[in-house]
């Protein structure tokens, strides 16, 4: 029930990992974390608390700079390892977490199931990797080069989708680019001097950052080590600046 995503400079599995403790409070049942390391996505997820899920990250040898987390309350499959998030596509190149409902997911998985795609869980979130992953371009073509190529995937991914969500995605092709989509469900983007964030509450975001931008309904942001651009469902940027948060601890 808790989304948080990093780019910037730092090793961002311990930024991820204290992001996820901060949001402990909205409760879970599993947690995991994916990141971009060497050009493939690295996916580590457990059962229960936090801490199972800390002492798997110390057996790897991650230097990521960019990645995304998940605490899980599970809605559409049982609290177990393969139903915890980071999803992945069949190929695993396209990592996303999600805090909400796909309400229209069983026909869709129905759909991608007979274009190919190999489902590994029971849950609503695993046909958004799919989804995605079916609307990126060849890496023969050059739209692979495109700069909006990952964009445009996840916008045509979430504009097929019906429901209640906010969804953070990486994609091992594009390593410098982490994207962010809400409807219905918080998401808040934080900003940095080289790094970016985003995550489900403020919390997450106060030791990094008091510059944050709530993103509404309807809208898609693209984080990249320079900066946050943020997006309506048809693709027009909009423009966004950063509020600075009153906190006091
Ligand atoms: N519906 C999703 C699932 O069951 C996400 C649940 C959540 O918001 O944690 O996996």
């Amino acid at each position: 029930c808790g989304i948080v995503g990093y780019i910037g400079t730092q090793p961002a599995t311990d930024i991820l990992m204290a992001g996820l403790e901060r949001l402990e409070y909205r409760g879970y049942d599993s947690a995991g974390i994916a990141t971009v390391w060497e050009g493939e996505i690295q996916c580590v997820r457990a059962k229960g608390k936090l801490y199972n899920l800390r002492e798997k990250l110390e057996r790897t040898d991650n230097q990521a700079r960019l990645g995304i987390g998940h605490t899980r309350w599970a809605t559409h499959g049982k609290p177990e390892e393969y139903n915890a998030h980071p999803h992945t596509d069949t190929h695993q190149r396209v990592a996303v977490v999600q805090n909400g409902i796909v309400e229209n997911y069983r026909e869709l998985r129905e759909d991608l199931k007979k274009r190919g795609h190999e489902f590994r869980s029971d849950t609503d979130t695993e046909v958004i990797p799919h989804l995605i992953a079916e609307c990126l371009p060849e890496p023969s073509t050059p739209d692979f080069q495109h700069p909006n190529a990952f964009l445009d995937a996840v916008r045509q991914a979430v504009n097929q989708l019906h429901g209640a969500f906010a969804i953070a995605i990486i994609c091992a092709d594009y390593p410098d680019e982490l994207i962010v989509a809400r409807q219905q469900a918080p998401l808040i983007l934080g900003f940095g001097q080289g790094e970016f964030f985003c995550a489900s509450d403020t919390p997450a975001l106060v030791p990094h950052t008091h510059a944050v931008l709530n993103l509404e309904n309807g809208e898609l942001a693209r984080l990249t080590p320079l900066g946050a651009e943020v997006y309506n469902f048809n693709g027009e940027r909009l423009r966004k600046f950063p509020r600075t948060l009153n906190w006091n601890p």
